[in-house]
């Protein structure tokens, strides 16, 4: 396995996902950056906590369909672009939702306090 200390770039992922499958990297490039456009939510590595999980692996294939055909006209399955995407980011691992949740630090009281509003 290849050790990664620096963030990687959609580009990246997608270079690495032509390597795996083949075709071109235009073919893998929009789902690299559907993953990683939260970066732009919060400018650091804590962004992956929105879609770099298993959660986020089923709603990138609602956004992009089970399968595509790439440019060396062989099927590509949506869920294993994104599993190695998130393996890459997240040492190796592909962590739940819950799993990021539970691995921040103590909770704001707005996080977790529900009010009913009367007016
Ligand atoms: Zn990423």
């Amino acid at each position: 396995m290849i050790m990664k200390v620096h963030m990687a770039h959609p580009f990246d992922h997608a270079r690495s996902s032509v390597k795996k499958w083949g075709g071109l990297e235009k073919d893998y490039l929009k789902i690299h950056e559907w993953f990683d456009e939260t970066k732009a939510w919060i400018g650091h590595s804590k962004h992956r906590l929105f879609r770099h999980h298993s959660e986020g692996i089923f709603e990138c294939e609602n956004v992009f369909g089970k399968s595509f055909i790439n440019s060396d006209n062989r099927k590509v399955y949506v869920r294993y672009v994104g599993e190695r995407h998130v393996k890459e980011d997240c040492n190796g691992y592909i962590p739940t939702a819950k799993e990021w949740i539970d691995g921040l630090k103590e909770p704001k009281e707005w996080m977790i306090k529900t009010i009913k509003i009367e007016d």
